[in-house]
Order: C-alpha cells, then structure tokens, then sequence
C-alpha cells in the first residue's frame, strides 16, 4: 500500500510532526502521528503536507488567450478586445486543440499546487452551431486531457441557450456552445459516457452560464431533471449584467435566484461580485460556495468581492482560475486578499476576528472548493480523498517562519516553486515539482497554438 511520510502536516484539527499516511483505492486510510525515526524506507517522504485545493472555475481553452488582450483599442470599450480575440478563437478551435490546451492548463493547475478542477465547459458544437457526430465530443476531449494528466475532474457542461437578456437569439460565436434544455440533458448523459473511463473521483455536474443565458422556466426544467451533483453558474460579475437582470426579471441576479431556485450546498455562485448587503447575507445562508476567481477578476476588471460581510455571515468559498490568464495558487489567494485592501485601505480583512488571514484563505478555499466540486477532501483526514501537496517549508521564501505562520508566507511572500508534489485522489503527478508528463503535454501544446495563432 502506497504511504506518504510528512515531517509535518495541516490535519484537520492543526498541525502534527513526523506524519505517516496509509493511501488505498485514492483515499487516505491510515494517519499517524508522531512517528517515531521518521521514515522506514518504501514511502514517499516530503517536508509539509497540505490538503490540496480544487480550482473549483476554469475554461481551459482561454489560456491560449494569455497576454494577447492586454492593449487598449482607442474609442472601444475595455472589454472589447478581449471579447473580440475569444470570437476569433471560437473561429478556429479544433476537438484536438480544446484537448491539448486543456492538458497543458491540468499540468499548470497541479504543479500549482491544486490536485482537481471544476471545468466549465461551454464550447460544445462545430463552427455555426452543427454538433459534432459525438454530442460531447468536446466533453470528451477535456475528460481526455483529465486522463493524461491525472488531475481530479469535476466536469461541469454549461447549458447556455440565448445570446443575452430576454431570451435573445445566439450569434456569431456563440452558436458554438448551444443546447436547448432536451439536447442539454442529452450532452450531460453523453459527458457522463466520457467520464465513466476516468478514475472514480471524476464526475459530472452541470453549469447554467448565467441568468442571461437562459430563462426562468429552461433553469426550473434543466434544474430539475439533474436531482444530484454540483451546480455552478456564473453571476453578478459586472454591472452591466445586474442591470440588465433587474430590468428583464425584476431582481438583481443573486436576489433572483435565492428566491426562485433551492439554492443548497451543491451549488457554486461564481464571481459574485456585485452584490447587497441582503444577497451576500442570503448566498452565505444558503451553504453554496461563492466561487471567487481573483486574478481573472482583476484582469477584465470585474470588482472585489464583499469579502468582510460574507465571512461574518459564515459564507463559504473557494478560488478558481477562471480564464487562466495566469495559474497560481499562491496568486490567487494573495489576489483576493489585496482587492479587499486596496477597497477597505486596512489589512488583515479577510480573517473572522482574530487569526492567520494565510490560514482563513487557505484552509477555507480548501474546504470551500472540494465541496464545490462535490470531492470528499479539502482536509487531511482518514476517508477524505488523498487531494494533497507537499510544500517545501524550507526554502528561503519559507525558512524563517514557525508552523503557525506558514500559510501566511505561503500566501503573501512565497511562490507556487515551494510545491514539491501533488497527489489527485493519490495519483502522484507532481514529483519534485514537475508534472510527470509536462514534457509531452507542452510539446503538444506548443503544436496547438502555433497552429491556431498562424492566422487569427
Ligand atoms: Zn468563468
């Protein structure tokens, strides 16, 4: 049985020395404490293990974007040239390209530090909106990329029917991603077919886009013919679309939906950005995860979340790297806690009364994105998945700080380079901080995008 020796470890109920880890079938089924000479020789040994985080939002295809949207089109509005080269992406992208940009973005992600992702995947169709002959051939290339690398999938299908509010008509490049609710259901129980070949901790959920990609009675329909798994749905991220919501529906998009759907712990709010004092009340009262994505909210310039508010109320999170314009755990978690700075003018905000802002940011986007991928992790306990990663709590970023501060230097002062390995559901894909097949996975890569870029 595969073991894993820690000279310490973040347990549940705080830190312990000398660790000894039994794996079995991707779950942690022995935990020792203080084991006495250390290591015994057939384990893998590593300085600081940590419950690894899921990257509970992502479109992985958008990485290829990464550094082509950063210019300003004089008399255009802000969002307009990144929104334009998307389109131009959508003009092109192959199933083999979705597939080995998806596979680059998953070495990314766990060399990161994250052992799972939340995938929210919206390009489903050929260019003009014919399916493929495979509805979910696309479902299927992201399940493909989750093989190669072993990362832990929450496959999340977005239903996505209309073009914007009111119901209006799809165009241009959005006809790619298209389903009615009928062929919706039948595209997740297609996923689902992509996903039986995968390890047992993968598993499909599904992901309304928004409020303005479909309507009340599409949500009620699709909402309840999927009784089970993770819901996710973007909201309240700019806004333009908060307007828009409350002028067709009557309400602010958050409002709206805690008062028309049984918004529970299965749900992921993502962004909620903008949002009242009473919604950010309502979302921590109702046990979903706000699904926060701090850097690609800083980079299209969405706004800061109501952080303060939200942990008074007990709100659960978790981060994800949305856009993927840079994958960083340490960033990410950094991110979030300087947009609620730079707002309050004050620090240490986002901590409930006294504490580790490290520890509140880490250990409850830990918590907060296994549940909102629906994996039984996001601790180091007997039972939980082995979702894990080993830090290095000796490198020079790291060195000086007793345990107590070391997720405070893992989130403000050190980078993802303190990762040393990482574990999906006790698949061992990051040794001595390289992916064990970023190689092959980068060399793929390198092809798909020259090819993709030569004419955009
Ligand atoms: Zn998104």
């Amino acid at each position: 049985m595969p073991q894993i020796f820690a000279k310490k470890a973040r347990l549940a109920d705080g830190w312990a020395q000398n660790v000894l880890l039994d794996v079995k079938d991707g779950r942690i089924v022995g935990l020792r404490t203080g084991v006495a000479g250390g290591a015994t020789g057939g384990e893998t040994s590593v300085d600081c293990l940590l419950p690894a985080l899921a990257n509970l939002h992502s479109h992985t295809f958008q990485r290829a974007m990464a550094g082509m949207t950063e210019y300003r089109a004089a008399g255009r509005e802000s969002f307009w040239t990144w929104r334009t080269l998307m389109y131009r992406f959508l003009d092109r992208l192959t199933p083999e390209q979705v597939q080995a940009i998806a596979a680059l973005v998953f070495v990314e992600m766990q060399e990161a530090g994250y052992a799972s992702v939340g995938e929210f995947h919206y390009v489903h169709h050929q260019l003009g909106g014919q399916r493929y002959d495979d509805l979910a051939e696309l479902s299927a290339r992201i399940a493909a990329a989750a093989d190669q690398t072993g990362i832990g999938l929450t496959l999340l299908p977005v239903l996505y029917t209309y073009g914007g509010a009111g119901q209006q008509a799809l165009a241009g490049g959005q006809l790619r991603f298209g389903n009615d609710p009928a062929q919706f259901l039948e595209l997740v129980s297609a996923a689902q077919g992509a996903v039986a070949a995968l390890p047992d901790d993968a598993q499909v959920g599904i992901a309304p886009h928004s409020l303005r990609a479909t309507c009340p009675s599409d949500l009620a329909q699709v909402l309840a013919q999927t009784p089970q798994g993770p819901v996710h749905m973007h909201i309240s991220e700019q806004p333009a679309e908060v307007e828009q919501i409350s002028t067709w529906l009557g309400a602010r998009p958050v409002e709206w939906l805690l008062q028309n759907a049984d918004v529970n712990e299965r749900w992921c709010l993502i962004h909620a950005t903008h949002m009242t004092q009473a919604e950010t009340i309502g979302l921590a009262k109702s046990k979903a995860v706000a699904g926060l994505c701090p850097i690609t909210e800083a980079n299209l310039g969405d706004g800061p979340f109501n952080g303060p508010a939200y942990l008074t109320a007990q709100g659960r999170f978790g981060v994800g790297s949305d856009s993927n314009v840079r994958i960083s755990l340490t960033e990410e978690l950094r991110t979030l806690e300087y947009s609620q700075r730079l707002r309050d003018v004050e620090r240490n905000v986002m901590v409930l009364g006294e504490g580790s802002v490290g520890e509140t940011l880490y250990l409850g986007a830990a918590t907060g994105g296994a549940q909102a991928v629906g994996r039984d992790a996001g601790e180091i306990r007997i039972g939980a998945l082995a979702d894990l990663v080993a830090i290095d709590s000796q490198h020079v970023s790291l060195c000086a700080l007793g345990d107590d501060k070391l997720l405070d230097g893992l989130c403000f002062a050190a980078s993802d380079a303190v990762v040393t390995d990482v574990w999906s559901a006790g698949r061992h894909q990051v040794q001595n901080g390289r992916h064990v097949a970023r190689d092959a996975v980068e060399r793929a890569y390198r092809g798909a995008v020259a090819a993709l870029v030569a004419d955009l």
